[in-house]
């Protein structure tokens, strides 16, 4: 039963990592802010990370959103079964361990709808409906690798039915468009990985669900967007609301806005679209020595640049200086004046809006792509990781910037040298024409979430089929 008349109440339940809770607590505002829905978010205490811990804290503390905290208890969980495993992926496996303690949750809080994080979904969908509440997906990531999820399933077992069990090859998914073996996410090369079986059982899951919500919009990925909705990629497949750029959301700070670094600052003493902002999200550290030739690249593109050096997985984790990073010789001394470069966490939104940056250096982490895509920030597009490839294609095809296919990814062998790095910024700096078309890309974003746009119209009939539920 929703919780005050004809309001539904949503119940959310976010994975781990930041790139899963930023989307998922995006949501949750949009939900509660202007289209008059009453949202929980189901919370695993303490997060993976301190980044998810305040990023909750903010959410639950603002009283503009009044968005209410489920407890998630997990059961206990025996990690050295997986030994050096992600902590990131962990969290997922003892989440879906303990998806039957979430029955109970949601008859409590009288949900009228479940939205669960794509990570969770196999095994979340069964418990939902067996409470008679409709469970939709988020995907946080691209309509392609939605695509791609729903797709490899059927790829492994065609190629297990040609005698070749487990190998996985080029993936044409239909409808969409080929992706290539190089840019299949590493892990599920190995059937075996903890990732491989938590992401083919999704991937399987997903047409039991109500709905999948993704973060994406109409005009952004046409070709993956229609392929989903006609039923080209998974016959049967749910109905797909492409509701995105889901929009930032600025909780009023409680203390004195942190910004040691003083980047905001920093980047309102330079000039008109001359920065090149360089970040490669909250999830992976780049080696050493790729971090140095960065460094050599971004030093001899001669651009101003505001870097933010990730060295650890986890940041509660110990991190070295800044200095020992970047090899320590004399390179922050000898780019000082026209470089910004911190360890910290810093508010990527406000640094995507903020007119002084030319350029984006992103691993094409799906969040973030989003957010250059609603700034009309070009991006130069550096995949290191996971979905990150099939997402810089996304860059490529649409035109929000550039991917240079060659560059190594993450564990590969050979790096990308300094050299290289500073030509390609250098080229993509001096087009013109990246700069229109990615502003381009950032209107259509505002059309597209503007009241009567496809995501504003996505998220009212995802709203409508709440209330009617509930
Ligand atoms: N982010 C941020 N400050 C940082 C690092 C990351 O605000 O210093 C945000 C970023 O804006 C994005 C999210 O964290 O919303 C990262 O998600 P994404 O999907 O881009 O990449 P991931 O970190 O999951 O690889
Ligand atoms: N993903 C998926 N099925 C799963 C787990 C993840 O499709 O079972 C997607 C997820 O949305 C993400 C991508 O695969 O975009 C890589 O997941 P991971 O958690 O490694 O990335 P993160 O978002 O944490 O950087």
């Amino acid at each position: 039963m929703p919780t005050s008349g004809a309001r539904p109440h949503v119940v959310l339940l976010p994975s781990g990592g930041m790139g899963h809770l930023v989307p998922f607590g995006r949501l949750a505002v949009a939900l509660s802010g202007g289209r008059g829905c009453d949202v929980s978010v189901a919370a695993v205490l303490p997060t993976v990370s301190s980044a998810e811990a305040r990023h909750l804290e903010a959410l639950f503390a603002a009283a503009s959103t009044s968005v209410r905290r489920i407890d998630f208890r997990l059961a206990p969980f025996d990690a050295s079964e997986f030994p050096g495993a992600d902590p990131f992926f962990l969290r997922f496996e003892a989440m879906r361990r303990s998806a039957p303690l979430l029955g109970p949750l949601l008859a409590a809080a009288g949900a009228s709808a479940l939205v669960t994080d794509i990570a969770l979904a196999s095994v979340v969908l069964p418990v939902a409906r067996e409470r008679g509440v409709p469970c939709y997906v988020l995907f946080t990531a691209s309509a392609a690798m939605l695509a791609f999820c729903a797709y490899f399933p059927a790829h492994l077992d065609a190629s297990a039915a040609a005698g070749r069990g487990g190998v996985v090859g080029d993936v044409d998914v239909p409808g969409v468009y080929r992706v290539p073996k190089s840019s299949v996410p590493q892990a599920l090369h190995d059937p075996k990985h903890l990732f491989t079986q938590q992401f083919v059982a999704n991937g399987r899951g997903l047409v039991d669900a109500d709905g999948i919500l993704v973060n994406t919009f109409d005009a952004f990925e046409p070709e993956a967007i229609t392929a989903l909705r006609e039923g080209s990629v998974a016959s049967g497949f749910p109905p797909v609301f492409a509701v995105g750029p889901l929009l930032p959301v600025r909780f009023p700070p409680q203390e004195p806005a942190e910004d040691p670094a003083g980047y905001m600052q920093w980047l309102d003493a330079q000039p008109a679209r001359s920065v090149v902002y360089v970040s490669f999200g909250s999830r992976k550290a780049i080696s050493p020595d790729q971090l140095r030739e960065l460094a050599a690249g971004l030093e001899a593109s001669g651009h101003r640049f505001l870097w933010v050096v990730k060295s650890t997985v986890v940041d509660r984790d110990e991190a070295a200086e800044l200095g020992d990073l970047l090899g320590d010789d004399g390179f922050l001394g000898r780019v000082q004046g026209r470089a910004l470069v911190t360890k910290g966490w810093v508010e990527q939104e406000e640094i995507l809006q903020h007119g002084s940056v030319g350029l984006f250096v992103s691993h094409c982490g799906w969040n973030s792509l989003t957010e250059a895509a609603a700034s009309g920030v070009p991006v130069l597009a550096w995949p290191r990781f996971g979905d990150q490839r099939i997402n810089a294609a996304v860059v490529a095809r649409s035109r929000l910037g550039a991917w240079e296919e060659r560059w190594s990814w993450d564990g590969e062998e050979g790096l990308v040298t300094g050299k290289e790095v500073a030509e390609k910024i250098k080229a993509v700096m001096a087009d013109e024409t990246v700069a229109k078309k990615a502003a381009t890309v950032g209107e259509a974003a505002a059309a597209a979430t503007a009241k009567g746009g496809t995501s504003y119209w996505s998220l009212a009939e995802f709203v409508g089929r709440c209330r009617d539920a509930g």
